[in-house]
């Protein structure tokens, strides 16, 4: 827990999140500003800033983000026609957010990447 952290205040009910999936170490929830029909952020209960703060103890916490965001999109009937799964690290990278999270973006046609 990070308790500047808006991510982890969600993960503790400090503040509302619409929460769409939750389990032991992972916590699902829409994206306030959503980019796409479908947009949800997945990330672990635990904090960590970003993907460089990743050891390698943590390959398998990812690995149950990706699955998490996959039965997300198959719920939504969207796995067969595409999403997409991204995750920025600092500031080049488009992070806003310090608490790690994987975007699961999808039910529209999506552009390319740049
Ligand atoms: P980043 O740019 O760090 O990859 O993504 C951060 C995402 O978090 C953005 O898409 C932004 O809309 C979302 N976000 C920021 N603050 C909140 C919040 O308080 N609640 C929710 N649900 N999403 C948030
Ligand atoms: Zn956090």
């Amino acid at each position: 827990m990070n308790g500047s952290c808006i991510f982890c205040k969600i993960v503790d009910r400090t503040i509302p999140g619409d929460i769409v999936y939750e389990d032991d170490s992972v916590l699902a929830f829409n994206d306030i500003h959503p980019q796409a029909p479908t947009h949800v952020l997945v990330i672990p209960k635990r904090h960590l800033a970003t993907v460089n703060e990743l050891d390698d103890d943590d390959a398998a916490l990812m690995g149950t983000l990706v699955m998490a965001a996959r039965s997300i999109a198959k719920q939504r009937g969207i796995d067969d026609a595409g999403y997409r799964l991204v995750i920025n690290c600092n500031a080049e990278g488009g992070q806003t957010v310090f608490h790690v999270h994987v975007h699961l973006l999808g039910g529209r046609q999506l552009r390319a990447l740049g």
